[in-house]
């Protein structure tokens, strides 16, 4: 696999290769080795994005502004809203004519997961299907569409990995995400994630820990833990840190001025979760529980694990903290909006 993107990446270094071709075939030359990434969704779907883009440019890939300049075109898809696919179809339509050029085109995310190697019936202009659950395999499945192979997947979501590059590409020079826990085992009636974006999967503390550093070493000051549910991380490493302890220790970090995460799942809200807020002033003072409904019934037939009142009883857990602390629900918004947040 890294031959092949070796040999494209000296082709691109070395500008003479194409001088005496035809304006189309130089173009296309151009293009090998660039890509386009659109990104629609969540931050974790930023963040997959980000990390994706690092992982094509640790293998020579250069980032392009425009589908036109770009020889792979990836699209990192979300199923939440109303008729995502539709909409994901919709755009693919607008690719159409570019695999004629010698453009390769990918779909990322949940779209991808829900759809599956329907997209191929549907878009055939696609060479590429993949959900986030398979991103880590993503250099090997690029390397069979470099190959040339047209219908290639990764649509494999019962694992217990998680998705670890080498270098991520970030867009913002101070907050930077972090994903700490991937996929979900909540089973709430209403959603997609466990099915588009698997079983949970906490990554190793240490790990977490160890990137944190170094991006405080490159100058950032902000960190944002991100999970489907942040707060149920579980450490699979033999030092088995909770969620709060790492939430202490990232505090702790030369150069992180401010730690944040989301979102919180309600039932793994815990105490000791409020103790390490009012412990380290650099973990912010903002909590996003979401709420879904007010009305224990509802909350059962959406099998959220909580009633009303053990939500309320989360509420004045964090009303109780020693520093007046943010909470938004979602529904409704922010519940209390206390000193600055941060
Ligand atoms: S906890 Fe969140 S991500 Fe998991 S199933 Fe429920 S709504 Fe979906």
């Amino acid at each position: 696999m890294g031959n092949s993107f070796d040999i494209r990446v000296e082709a691109l270094a070395n500008p003479a290769a194409s001088v005496a071709k035809a304006p189309a075939a130089a173009a296309q030359d151009a293009a090998r080795g660039t890509f386009f990434l659109e990104t629609f969704g969540c931050q974790m779907n930023e963040h997959d994005s980000e990390k994706v883009a690092g992982l094509l440019m640790a293998r020579g890939y250069q980032q392009v502004e425009t589908p036109e300049a770009a020889g792979l075109i990836l699209y990192n898809t979300c199923s939440i809203r109303e008729k995502a696919a539709q909409k994901v179809f919709s755009r693919l339509g607008e690719y159409r004519g570019l695999k004629g050029d010698g453009k390769r085109i990918a779909l990322l995310g949940c779209v991808a997961q829900q759809e599956g190697e329907d997209i191929f019936s549907r878009a055939p202009w696609v060479s590429l299907v993949c959900g986030s659950a398979s991103y880590r395999k993503l250099p090997e499945l690029l390397a069979k569409v470099e190959a040339g192979e047209q219908r290639v997947t990764g649509l494999d979501n019962d694992t217990d990995e998680t998705f670890e590059t080498e270098m991520t590409r970030r867009d913002n020079p101070w907050r930077a995400y972090l994903t700490i826990i991937e996929g979900c085992d909540k089973a709430c009636a209403y959603c997609v994630v466990p099915f588009t974006r698997g079983p949970e999967r906490s990554r190793d503390s240490a790990r977490i820990l160890q990137e944190l550093k170094q991006l405080a070493d490159f100058g950032y000051t902000e960190v944002q833990f991100l999970g489907q549910t942040v707060n149920s991380y579980a450490d699979p490493s033999p030092r088995k840190m909770r969620f709060s302890e790492l939430l202490a220790e990232a505090a702790q970090v030369p150069g992180i001025r401010r730690v944040r995460f989301t979102t919180s799942h309600p039932r793994d809200f815990t105490l000791d979760i409020i103790e390490a807020m009012d412990a380290e002033p650099a973990i912010c003072n903002h909590v996003h529980l979401p709420v879904q409904s007010g009305s224990t019934r509802v909350l059962r037939a959406m099998e959220r694990t909580y009633s009303r009142s053990e939500y309320l009883e989360k509420i004045a857990m964090i009303r109780g903290a020693k520093r007046r602390t943010a909470i938004w629900r979602n529904r409704g918004g922010l519940l209390r909006d206390a000193s600055p947040v941060g």
